[in-house]
């Protein structure tokens, strides 16, 4: 990979930062990211009209400042999900007639989480009652503390209807910057992110790429996530083709072969055809995994060249329901550190598949399986190649796990072990017995006083205990693979042929992750 080479060895030079608006709905986001734009994009081009392409750069006295133009912190969010960072600064707006609510307190977390550097825009000071002293003390409870009381955070009255303060404001936000001494190579390769893309009839797949390092040049070979193709033709913010883009320069791009992802990593190679070899594994259309552990070292050797010295923790999250998926993920995410940085490559409802045990294989990823299990031709796939595959029912565990796994305090815990499987082949209903389960003991184990787990197509249905076990007409303490049993369920009645119990036992074991 040497357009990495490339970039480590270019000269880096200071760049724009690239600033984030956020704060509870209502309070002046949309307003204050379309007076900035008017008032100082529009004013330097004629005709000044200005095109959303999801982010744009103003000129200011002090420098150039890039802003995403997608206000909220669900953008925010979804870059961090992917692992990335796009923002160097929060902007957080208060209204000062409203005070801090719940998504204040919130946009607040999501930028302490990051580390990102925040200044306060106490906004519709034009009001007649603006209180920003309120909105000082409210946000001081929040432990976001101005630098008069002593904090690190610039508060800037402003409004989004006159314009008053939005100069400072700018300045405040380059002040930050100026500290965080932002730089990145421009004579390299391009590498950015994946700001906003959508399919357009006529120019087919369309992306808002914003430049982080390198620049970005016309005719480039690019792989955006899982898309790849070459740069056919760029806009600016303004709508007006340009032929390449330095660092934090936001640009409309055509010529991908597919719609990439908002958050999706963008990088700029010598090579069409290997950057179409990784967007196809990434597609999962490799499912060969002698190919898929090319691409794994592949892929390694040139994200090592890229990264920044902080080590990552790749996890793929698979769980029952779409709840359960997002709560997963947020808290996983929550844990990263300036050390450690967890990254989740793959997040989905439903059971572990050959495809995710692949993706484990190819970003060296631990799999985390919330509430449901891997099929047959997946765990064979996962034990052939070590792969680390997870079961949890309790969400606190996972994030434990992880947890202690990223500061390599594997202590040993009490740990569930499976110790069977059974297939449950018929139903007899018994009056006053309740349903009976007709099984057959496909592997392992079942222990009379084992606990169990209903699956479901691979998915957990419910958990308990065994309420009695029987070969013939004997009740029995155990049996074993290959032999037939009847099984009744301790409360539960709800059993279908097709389904599986999963036998286990809570042992001390030893943790390794
Ligand atoms: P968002 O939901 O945070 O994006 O908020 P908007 O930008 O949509 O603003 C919500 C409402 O507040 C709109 O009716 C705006 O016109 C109004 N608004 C925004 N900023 C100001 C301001 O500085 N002064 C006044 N008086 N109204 C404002």
């Amino acid at each position: 990979f040497l357009e990495s080479e490339d970039a480590a060895q270019a000269e880096a030079l200071p760049r724009a930062p690239v600033v984030t608006v956020m704060g509870h709905v209502d309070h002046g986001k949309t307003s204050l990211l379309d007076y900035i734009r008017r008032a100082k994009v529009a004013s330097g081009e004629a005709g000044g009209i200005t095109q959303h392409i999801g982010a744009y750069s103003v000129k200011t006295e002090r420098g150039m400042v890039t802003f995403l133009d997608t206000p909220g912190h669900e953008a925010f969010t979804a870059m961090r999900a992917r692992g990335t960072k796009a923002t160097d600064v929060v902007i957080l707006v208060v209204a000062s007639d409203d005070g801090v609510m719940p998504q204040t307190r919130e946009a607040i977390h999501h930028a302490k989480a990051a580390g990102v550097p925040m200044v306060v825009a106490i906004n519709k000071i034009d009001k007649p009652d603006a209180n920003p002293e309120r909105v000082k003390q409210e946000l001081v409870v929040e432990e976001v503390v101005p630098e008069e009381y002593g904090g690190d955070v610039p508060f800037v009255p402003v409004s989004a209807k006159t314009g008053q303060g939005i100069d400072d404001l700018l300045e405040n936000v380059l002040l930050q910057a100026e500290i965080l001494e932002l730089t990145a190579a421009v004579e390299a390769p391009a590498k950015g992110l994946v700001i906003e893309a959508r399919l357009d009839k006529g120019r087919g797949p369309v992306a808002t790429v914003l430049v982080q390092s390198g620049t970005l040049k016309r005719g480039d070979a690019i792989l955006a996530g899982a898309s790849y193709g070459r740069v056919r033709a760029m806009l600016n913010e303004n709508g007006k083709p340009v032929s390449e883009a330095g660092p934090s320069i936001p640009v409309e791009i055509q010529g991908l072969t597919e719609v990439p992802a908002a958050g999706d990593e963008v990088i700029a190679m010598q090579d069409e055809r290997k950057a179409r070899e990784i967007a196809l594994f990434r597609q999962g259309k490799f499912r060969d995994v002698k190919l898929a552990r090319q691409q794994a070292a592949k892929l390694e050797s040139m994200f090592d060249n890229l990264g920044e010295g902080v080590q990552t923790l790749s996890l793929i999250v698979k769980t029952d329901v779409q709840g359960s998926q997002e709560a997963l993920v947020q808290s996983l995410l929550k844990l990263s550190t300036d050390e450690v940085r967890v990254q989740v490559v793959h997040a989905a409802v439903g059971g572990v598949s050959e495809s995710d045990v692949n993706l484990a294989i190819a970003s060296n990823a631990v799999i985390i399986a919330f509430n449901v299990r891997a099929d047959q031709s997946a765990k064979k796939l996962a034990e052939g190649n070590d792969i680390d595959l997870r079961y949890y029912n309790i969400i606190y565990d996972a994030i434990d796990d992880v947890r202690s796994a990223m500061s390599g305090m594997l202590a040993p815990e009490k740990r569930e072990e499976v110790i069977g499987m059974v297939d449950i082949r018929e139903v007899f209903t018994v009056s006053r017995i309740g349903n009976i389960a007709g099984c057959m003991v496909t592997d392992g184990i079942v222990r009379r006083d084992a606990q169990v787990r209903l699956l479901r197509n691979h998915v957990v249905q419910w958990t308990g205990s065994i309420d009695s076990l029987r070969r013939f007409k004997d009740d029995v303490k155990e049996v074993k693979s290959g032999f037939d049993c009847g099984i009744t369920l301790k409360g539960n009645n709800d059993i279908q042929v097709g389904d599986q119990l999963e036998v286990f036992e809570v042992r001390e074991i030893a943790r390794t992750l």
